[in-house]
């Protein structure tokens, strides 16, 4: 199908947009079914998230033995992670192996940002233009963008005036920074912050902390991995991948089916402790109504409270490091002695909840009418989640509709796969899916393995055009917000809803729910693409 364009095909089967695991699989994926993929990448690397985010402490908080691909058994076996959970280098190191091994690169052109996607009704393709004058077209358009990629910098007033040096966790410099001797300042305390402010506040001279809400963090206890871990799960990874498709959220949580509030409050507390002692995100596993009962939740709530008291040596501290939403409401982080940082000398918390960050000035930040001196400012203050990568791309439809005004009011999605009158357009990971309330490594593949079945099936019957219906995207939507509205992740300001960014809609965006997901995934196939329009 392709032509070629001074030696470069200009015309593929596919685009795709991003280099990351998202990307670098699709690509894998429809090479091995003989089509023509062109994979775009801003970059000038793979491994998109673990490419940009190359701040102090950065590492998975999902165990390294799940966060990987499962698509080759001999790449499963012939990679050994380094430590419970891998640090940013090591999984950017695995990206860059599989990139190798699979020979992914001569397909992927770096440092070119898409910046224009247009739907060409009559010859049902779509041209993609980018910020280095190419201009292409593919029967289908793949999104693999990233949830979790468009930084987010508050529009501080006077942020340019700023003398010293400034970053942001999710854009850091590839060679690394050296605050020794420097007076710091990290706004925001998410999961980045989080990861990033123990060894910055070991390295400065003086950190202050700038917190608008505080953050719930369960210990990660890593270390290096244990072979025997290694070895039992490497030994049998089927099922240990069976198994955690069964769960939730994708991912071993070892889930306990009793409530909290069905025990008495030493079998609680006994159960909290023991996830406390074992570590990380199988925390919210401790009882199955944590995130659907305020009462249970403020049980496990008050644990951690009471963990940030037991820590923090100064109780006016601690107290303005206690959380008092729900917990897992925002996304838990998992820490490595972040509340014991608040003990050091060097470092200083500034509360920014009731009087916001006022400005920046040429010295510093300013807040209540105070000027807090630093030398560099961190922004950890995350992401335009989920739409923002998207969106940044000015895609245009059936009859020119953009995107941008489409989603106005919020993503409209018919699966998080696929958004009505956006034909042969699809998303890994859009909103309406599990994506970042699952093990995003399988959320990706599966995602990646549905859309290329159904280009196969495409090419297979001879259809030229796949687009969902309004009706099935309305129901799903609805189904979505359904969904989120029996839990209580939709009582607090978090970027799932949007709210980390003024101005956004306030709607609820990941689907909640890896099984029965994939389930309806399966089941829209079995039904001959029920939901979709084939022409
Ligand atoms: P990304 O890795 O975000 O890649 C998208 C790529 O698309 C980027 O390289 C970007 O440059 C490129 N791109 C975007 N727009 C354009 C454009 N217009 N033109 C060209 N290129 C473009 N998930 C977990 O499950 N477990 C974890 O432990 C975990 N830890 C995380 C830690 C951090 C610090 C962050 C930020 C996220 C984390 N996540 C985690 C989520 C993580 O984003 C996913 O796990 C996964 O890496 C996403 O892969 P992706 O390919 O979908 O997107
Ligand atoms: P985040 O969770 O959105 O945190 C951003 C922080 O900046 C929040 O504390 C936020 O406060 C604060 N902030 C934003 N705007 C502000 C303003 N105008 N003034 C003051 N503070 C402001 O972003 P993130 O930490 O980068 O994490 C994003 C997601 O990436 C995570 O939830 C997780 O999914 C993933 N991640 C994972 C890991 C890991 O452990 N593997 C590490 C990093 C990131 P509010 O809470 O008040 O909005």
């Amino acid at each position: 199908m392709s032509k070629t364009n001074g030696g470069r095909a200009a015309d593929f089967d596919a685009v795709i947009v991003g280099a990351g695991f998202a990307g670098m699989y699709m690509l894998h994926r429809l090479r091995g079914m003989g089509m023509t993929a062109r994979v775009f990448e801003t970059g000038d690397g793979v491994g998109g998230t673990w490419y940009w985010n190359r701040y102090p402490g950065a590492r998975c908080d999902v165990e390294s033995m799940e966060y990987s691909y499962q698509f080759s058994d001999d790449l499963q076996q012939e990679w050994d992670w380094s430590e419970r959970y891998a640090p940013q280098p090591e999984i950017l190191e695995y990206a860059n192996h599989v990139a190798d091994r699979f020979d992914l690169r001569r397909d992927i052109q770096f440092e070119t940002r898409v910046t224009k996607a247009t739907f060409d009704e009559a010859a049902d393709r779509w041209t993609v233009e980018t910020d280095r004058g190419d201009r292409v077209t593919a029967a289908y358009m793949v999104m693999a963008t990233g949830c979790l990629s468009s930084t987010n910098t508050p529009d501080f007033p006077g942020l340019d005036s700023f003398q010293g040096r400034r970053y942001h966790t999710g854009n850091w410099p590839h060679d690394g920074v050296d605050f020794s001797g420097k007076r710091v300042g990290v706004i925001g305390t998410g999961s980045s912050a989080i990861q990033s402010i123990p060894i910055i506040a070991e390295q400065a001279k003086h950190l202050t902390v700038f917190q608008r809400t505080p953050n719930y963090a369960v210990p990660a206890h890593n270390g290096p991995l244990d072979p025997a871990v290694r070895n039992k799960v490497k030994a049998d990874y089927p099922t240990f991948r069976a198994e955690a498709k069964e769960m939730r959220s994708g991912l071993h949580t070892r889930p306990n089916e009793q409530s909290a509030l069905a025990v008495s409050d030493e079998e609680r507390r006994a159960q909290y402790e023991k996830r406390w002692q074992a570590g990380g995100l199988p925390f919210m596993g401790a009882f199955m109504d944590l995130l659907l009962d305020g009462k249970a939740n403020d049980t496990a709530a008050e644990f951690v409270r009471a963990k940030i008291r037991s820590v923090v040596d100064d109780p006016k501290v601690a107290d303005l490091l206690s959380p008092k939403t729900v917990i897992g409401c925002k996304r838990l982080c998992v820490d490595t002695g972040y509340f014991q940082t608040y003990n050091r000398p060097n470092v200083s918390l500034v509360d920014v909840s009731e009087t916001p960050v006022e400005a920046i000035t040429k010295n510093g930040i300013v807040v209540a009418g105070k000027e807090y001196a630093v030398d560099a400012i961190v922004f950890a203050t995350g992401f335009d989640a989920m739409t923002g990568a998207l969106l940044k791309v000015d895609i245009q439809g059936v009859g020119g509709l953009p995107l941008e005004e489409k989603w106005a009011e919020g993503p409209r999605t018919y699966l998080g796969l696929a958004t009505a009158g956006f034909p042969n357009l699809f998303t890994i990971t859009g909103p309406g899916s599990p994506s970042v309330l699952s093990n995003m490594l399988p959320s990706i593949e599966q995602h990646v393995e549905w859309i290329a079945d159904c280009i196969g099936y495409m090419r297979d019957k001879g259809w030229k055009r796949i687009d969902p219906t309004v009706e099935a995207e309305d129901a799903w939507v609805g189904h979505v917000n359904d969904v989120a509205n029996h839990t209580l992740y939709p009582s607090c300001n978090s970027w799932y809803l949007g709210a980390n960014v003024p101005g956004k809609p306030r709607v609820f965006m990941p689907y909640i729910g890896f099984p029965p997901y994939v389930e309806k995934c399966e089941e829209v196939v079995a039904n001959g693409y029920e939901g979709f329009a084939l022409a």
